[in-house]
């Protein structure tokens, strides 16, 4: 055995069968060529798997070629037969072309040389047939499999054919069922009419998600695609779509919802369990200090040296209380009291934070300097408590040099990040998150005076601005504080506009620029 496929020829006609064998291997040196004169011969050669093609003479000794080319068919569906014959007859010819002949090619000096062209041509259109019609199971295997459903729908909207997944997803068990039914009549009230006034609009429906009714059982979201197909002088002569199931999609959203909400609300209840406290806190309080201060002056010369020294701490201790309480008031202002996003000179703003931090600016000769910084919507009064948090932290957390406090701003694709830098004690690695935390501080008071609660203040404002907050530090060198306000999304020329968040982006190229 070669292993070569074969190509079979079939010709009673010894002379000619040897003459056609010949140019055959000549021209198909790939093929092996077998040429068969008798009915025996060529019916053991018939049953083998290997056949190419198959050239046979019209008019055979034992019977005609038209018969062996319905043989051939039958057993080898894909095997070209090319006629090759000394009968010149159009009938011959037509009769050949409706038994599935994939040449004809009339013996005579012309008809040898053209033989071997011929059954190249015969073997070139059954290769092509052969890839066609695998490729068309390939993609009915698909549609059967796949767990996407595929339709044709009238112009109206009633099935033509739906594939398997498509039945099951509409909650019919046998897809012949669903012929004739209406595909907006499967879904629920709401979505049935959507997709009644998409289909009437005769556009392709993109991604709409719908649910289908599915009598007896459980409700099911789907994603459907239509797209009209047209024909000549009607714009929608069918429509094509799919059906894809997106129910855990719609539980998980659902489900995301729900959290958002629940989110809000307790969000909503600390912020006023926040507000209610430390507003309920400071009467006591008042009363306290109220009373400490009477019994040190009331009984000034009558008590001990120690006892007054505890009372002293007692006022001490109540001052910081109420530090406390009203950053924890701040705190919880900065939503209920924010105020809606305007143009906002960020020039301005710094040189307000500046003015008020006044005298520890000047307390401490710190040389506080900004660039060019831009005229973007924000929240002026909110803006210039960040510059002022910011700013005093660099003053305050000064070392030993003269501190040096230089704030810049750089536009990134989709946010303006803010940086303040300074030349303080800095901050250890491990504590850069911490920081941003209410009452986190890496000191005590008496070190550097303060309740720990501005970088809270600063996160929370400018999350309300929909950005970001971090620090980088090198301990004993200084650190640098970043914010990012994001752009809004159009032309930013209408005030009042608040913004989608994009802080992570504008979070990377400050990183960028930072080096
Ligand atoms: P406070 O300044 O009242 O302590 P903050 O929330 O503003 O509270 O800051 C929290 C802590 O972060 C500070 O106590 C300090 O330890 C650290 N910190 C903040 N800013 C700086 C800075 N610029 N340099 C060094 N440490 C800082």
């Amino acid at each position: 055995m070669s292993g070569r496929l074969r190509i079979l020829l079939a010709d009673s006609n010894t002379p000619d069968r040897e003459l056609a064998a010949t140019l055959l291997r000549g021209a198909l040196p790939e093929y092996e060529i077998e040429a068969v004169g008798d009915p025996m011969a060529l019916a053991e050669r018939l049953l083998h798997p290997d056949l190419a093609a198959v050239v046979t003479e019209h008019a055979l000794a034992w019977g005609s070629g038209l018969e062996l080319t319905a043989t051939i068919n039958r057993l080898h569906p894909h095997c070209p037969v090319v006629l090759f014959t000394g009968v010149h007859s159009e009938e011959v010819a037509a009769d050949a072309i409706r038994h599935g002949v994939d040449g004809y090619v009339v013996k005579g000096s012309a008809g040898y040389l053209a033989l071997s062209a011929a059954v190249k041509e015969a073997l070139a259109r059954a290769e092509r047939r052969r890839a066609s019609s695998a490729g068309g199971e390939y993609y009915r295997t698909l549609i059967e499999e796949m767990p996407v459903g595929i339709f044709t729908l009238s112009p109206d909207g009633t099935i033509r054919e739906a594939s398997p997944a498509a039945a099951s997803l509409l909650g019919v068990a046998d897809r012949g069922a669903l012929a004739g039914l209406s595909l907006p009549a499967l879904l629920t009230p709401d979505s049935h009419e959507r997709l009644r006034r998409l289909l009437a609009a005769g556009a392709a429906v993109r991604g709409i998600e719908a649910e289908v009714a599915r009598a007896g059982a459980e409700r099911l979201w789907v994603r459907i695609n239509a797209w009209p197909v047209a024909d000549v002088g009607r714009p929608v002569a069918r429509w094509e779509g799919s059906l894809e199931d997106i129910s855990g999609y719609k539980k998980a959203e659902r489900q995301l919802e729900e959290r958002a909400a629940q989110l809000s609300r307790s969000n909503a209840e600390l912020q006023q369990f926040s507000y209610v406290i430390s507003h309920d806190l400071q009467e006591p309080l008042h009363l306290i200090t109220r009373y400490a201060q009477l019994l040190g002056e009331k009984y000034s010369g009558r008590i001990e040296a120690e006892a007054h020294r505890w009372l002293a701490h007692v006022l001490t201790s109540a001052a910081r209380m109420q530090a406390m309480i009203n950053d924890v008031l701040e705190y919880a202002r900065v939503e209920t009291r924010g105020q809606p996003f305007l143009f906002v000179d960020f020039a301005a703003v710094f040189a307000d934070a500046v003015d008020n931090l006044k005298v520890s600016i000047d307390e401490s000769g710190a040389v506080v300097t900004a660039g060019d910084l831009p005229r973007i919507p924000a929240d002026a009064g909110q803006m210039a408590q960040v510059f002022q948090n910011l700013i005093g932290n660099a003053v305050k957390f000064r070392g030993s040099k003269a501190p040096r406090v230089q704030t810049s701003a750089v536009e990134a694709e989709d946010a303006w990040v803010f940086a303040v830098m300074d030349n303080g004690i800095g901050i250890p690695a491990e504590h850069l998150d911490r920081i941003f935390g209410m009452f986190q501080r890496l000191h005590g008071s008496s070190e550097y005076p303060g309740t720990g609660i501005g970088l809270a203040i600063c996160k929370r404002i400018i999350e309300r601005h929909g950005g970001q907050i971090w620090a980088t530090s090198q301990p004993g060198e200084g650190s640098t504080f970043y914010f990012s306000i994001p752009k809004k999304s159009s032309a930013a020329s209408e005030p009042g506009v608040s913004m989608e968040n994009g802080g992570e982006h504008g979070r990377q190229a400050a990183a960028r620029s930072a080096g």
